[in-house]
């Protein structure tokens, strides 16, 4: 195994480029269209001037990155956080573009980013800094150009801002220009809790998979925001228990299983998981290492890695955040015989129903929240079959056969398209 020091082994655009090249060689991949597909495409910096409360002016750095748009509009949500790096969005940018593939909608890849911290800043100032934001990357996006959507640090009030700053420009109102929108402007019922539906969907095929009962199955989620909170909700109503909930603050761990709900109750009014009644606390960089059954790390790239892969416990490791686990730990976790639903898999949920969404806005017709989720729960586990075949037909395993299944499609309409002279 090549020696790493953490700072390489944590790069995600190295992760996912040693990926990348990896299931590339496998495929055989012409030399040509290695090239053409290991690079994004278009990379944009902007530097976005905010009047702050104080009557102070900011400055902030912000990227859009779109690494293709082979398949569709590059698609992919925009992330605010003092850690954003344009490796950072480059990765995820090729991320997007393999799980659109994967799950087969019609999108390339894209993501942006904005180095700030939400946290610390007060709502005008969010607003300022995202229409600006939007105003300056307004030639770049658009419905049939690039369809931005919420990540870490943005949500649905942001997505209307950036609907609203757009269409300003336009001079016309356009819904399809992002999806993630409060359903009353255009947003799909069911995209709020989308991810985390599609990662109960794949957790439920991954047990019928290796023939695992959902009774008594053991469920450790790390981090509780969109997707980690809707998994852990959703799992628990099929019948799954939820052993364990890290957060960046703190840790909860009842063996019993925790009332989710209850535990969504508690955190909207004190604002953090920390002091529930219903679990005991617990350290929550030793919580991913307890037994269970299933690990879902949900918050952050680089939380399984070489540090801490040989402790884990779990039996399925499936990855409800982008970029979760190092190329180090994946080679741990093989040893380990861990079952891994890679990534762009796992999380394809969110941005499957971004595509519904992009579909209604663009018919004017909205579906009811049982259409939507019966359309993603076919599309989920559609995929999680063509996934796992694809690595039994070529002995490779899940996150390898995904990247192949991917790349694949989009080396293939590439060539079908040609080189534009
Ligand atoms: N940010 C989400 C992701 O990483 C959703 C992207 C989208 O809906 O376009 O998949």
């Amino acid at each position: 195994m090549q020696t790493l020091t953490l700072e390489q082994e944590t790069n995600p655009w190295e992760a996912q480029a040693a990926r990348f090249d990896f299931a590339a060689r496998k495929l055989n991949l012409d030399e040509g269209i290695w090239k053409v597909l290991r690079y994004p495409a278009r990379e944009i910096i902007v530097h976005i001037p905010v009047g702050m409360d104080d009557g102070s002016i900011e400055v902030f750095t912000g990227y859009r990155v779109q690494h293709s748009i082979a398949r569709g509009p590059a698609k992919g949500g925009i992330r605010y956080s003092p850690d954003v790096s344009l490796d950072e969005v480059r990765a995820l940018a090729s991320w997007m573009t393999w799980k659109c593939a994967v799950v087969n909608i019609p999108f390339g890849g894209a993501k942006g980013g904005v180095i700030c911290d939400p946290k610390k800043m007060s709502q005008g100032e969010l607003e300022r800094m995202t229409r600006r934001y939007t105003a300056e990357l307004v030639e770049f996006i658009g419905p049939e150009k690039d369809v931005p959507a919420p990540d870490m640090g943005t949500n649905e009030q942001t997505m209307a801002w950036i609907m609203d700053t757009y269409s300003m420009h336009l001079r016309q109102t356009c819904t399809a220009v992002v999806t993630g929108k409060p359903v009353n402007i255009g947003g799909s019922r069911g995209r709020r809790e989308a991810t985390g539906r599609g990662i109960s969907v794949v957790c439920d095929e991954a047990l019928k998979y290796l023939g695992m009962p959902v009774e008594g199955c053991r469920v450790i989620v790390q981090g509780f925001g969109n997707v980690g909170s809707n998994s852990a909700k959703l799992l628990a109503e099929k019948g799954y228990t939820i052993i364990g909930i890290a957060e960046y603050d703190g840790g909860l761990f009842n063996s019993n299983g925790i009332d989710v709900p209850a535990l969504i109750e508690h955190r909207s009014h004190a604002g953090t998981i920390v002091g529930f009644a219903g679990a005991e606390a617990a350290d929550k960089d030793d919580l991913i290492t307890y037994p269970c059954e299933i690990l879902i790390p949900a918050a952050t790239e680089n939380v399984v890695t070489s540090r801490n892969a040989d402790r884990l416990r779990c039996k399925i490791l499936c990855e409800g955040a982008n970029g979760p686990t190092t190329t180090v730990a994946d080679e741990i976790l093989a040893d380990k015989r861990v079952f891994i639903i890679p990534d762009i898999l796992a999380n394809a949920g969110g941005v499957t129903t971004s595509y519904f969404e992009w579909v209604q806005d663009r018919m004017g017709y909205f579906w009811t929240e049982a259409e939507v989720n019966q359309r993603l729960d076919a599309i989920m586990s559609q995929s999680f079959q063509d996934v796992v075949a694809y690595a039994t037909s070529h002995a490779v395993n899940n996150r390898i056969a995904a990247y192949m299944l991917a790349i694949d499609r989009v080396a293939y309409t590439t060539k079908q398209r040609g080189i534009y002279a």
